[in-house]
């Protein structure tokens, strides 16, 4: 029998607020203003809102919010970045771009970065640390905090992956000077196309990201520095502020499909995820961790579960950075990780039959 159960499926959650959606759509068709309008304006005030932080600036994308964060913060050629060596590349090109070199830290068993193994990478070239809050997880903040306050870091987070995440009550990307996000169609906020954003309650900051975005011009032909085009577009701002008001549900749903796989997923052969007391979840990704992860994925495959790897490569191991002379076995928790986790369907709109198959294939895995 053939489950037909894709890893993520965006249809559905466009078809949840279908209505609201296409109504937003034609009205900015209609507008004729396309880019940095009304729209954009108004994401920005609710997002902030939303965040709990003063300020907010869209962008065009994920990557742009990194780069550009360690830009306007001056960090560039020289300067030593410590990021987990666990994630997503893009965390570790937000750094490079600017010529910066990035230090990896081991993960903890939560998947986010071992706080208590910063101390020791910190060098007097660290001017910062980034930490990404993968799959959803709020990262440690509270002993992260400890160590920037100790040696004068600045902390940028990346929070592509937990839109509305808290650590002890407050939310992800309030906790450093600038906060960076993702509406990457598949985030848990995603917009229809690429977009993305920083946090801030910084004044300055967040006008000089202003300026960045733009070319950097405040004033039409007026160029201050070398900026950037990554501009949020009205399509994609508008319909950002429909899914926003939304955000809370959505998540709600997400945790739902999340505490029913730990419920009732019964494999000894699994590890299942962990949520850190005090750092919740909006579980971005469900990931397990298996040895057998090849035989596991085929056995999926023939039941029609599709399933994905987040992230076979490690950034430290991956060919793009070559140059800065890493091997297999500088990393062994994260290149264990990279080897064994595996991530379950979670969609909004993932019908409860659709779980249930996945379930009851796992819990038959004969190994
Ligand atoms: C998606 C993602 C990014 C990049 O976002 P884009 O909008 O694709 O540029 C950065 N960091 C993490 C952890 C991500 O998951």
């Amino acid at each position: 029998m053939a489950g037909n159960i894709m890893p993520n499926r965006l249809d559905r959650a466009f078809y949840q607020y279908q209505e609201e959606l296409e109504a937003k759509a034609l009205e900015v068709l209609r507008s004729g203003w396309y880019v940095l309008g009304p729209e954009v304006q108004e994401f920005e005030k609710e997002f902030a809102q939303y965040t709990g932080s003063r300020y907010c600036v869209g962008l065009a994308s994920g990557l742009d919010a990194l780069w550009l964060a360690f830009r306007v913060l001056g960090i560039g050629s020289g300067d030593e970045v410590i990021v987990q060596a666990n994630t997503y590349i893009a965390s570790v090109m937000g750094i490079t771009i600017n010529g910066a070199t990035p230090v990896f830290v081991e993960p903890d068993i939560f998947y986010n970065m071992d706080a208590s193994r910063l101390e020791e990478l910190v060098t007097e070239r660290t001017k910062a640390i980034l930490v990404v809050h993968l799959y959803g997880q709020a990262a440690n903040m509270e002993e992260i905090l400890e160590v920037c306050k100790r040696h004068r870091l600045r902390l940028v987070e990346d929070c592509a992956q937990s839109h509305g995440a808290c650590c002890q009550g407050k939310m992800t990307g309030t906790f450093g000077e600038i906060g960076c996000f993702s509406f990457y169609p598949s985030k848990n906020l995603g917009a229809f196309g690429d977009a993305g954003a920083i946090i801030t309650d910084d004044e300055e900051l967040a006008k000089s990201m202003r300026i960045y975005r733009n070319y950097g011009s405040e004033k039409r032909y007026y160029n201050k520095v070398v900026g950037a085009n990554s501009r949020l577009d009205e399509l994609q701002a508008g319909l950002l502020r429909v899914r926003l008001r939304h955000l809370s549900r959505l998540t709600a749903e997400r945790r739902e499909l999340a505490c029913r796989y730990t419920r009732e997923l019964q494999n000894q052969r699994l590890h299942l995820p962990q949520v850190r007391p005090g750092c919740d979840s909006v579980w971005h990704q469900y990931v397990i961790r298996t040895k057998e992860r090849e035989g596991l994925m085929q056995y999926l495959e023939r039941q029609g579960i599709g399933t994905i790897i987040h992230y076979p490569i490690p950034p430290h191991l991956s060919e793009a950075y070559a140059d800065l002379g890493h091997q297999r076995g500088d990393y062994p928790l994260a290149e264990e990780y990279a080897d064994t986790v595996l991530s379950l369907p979670l969609y909004n709109g993932m019908t409860r039959e659709e779980q249930t198959f996945v379930i009851e294939a796992l819990n038959s895995f004969p190994g």
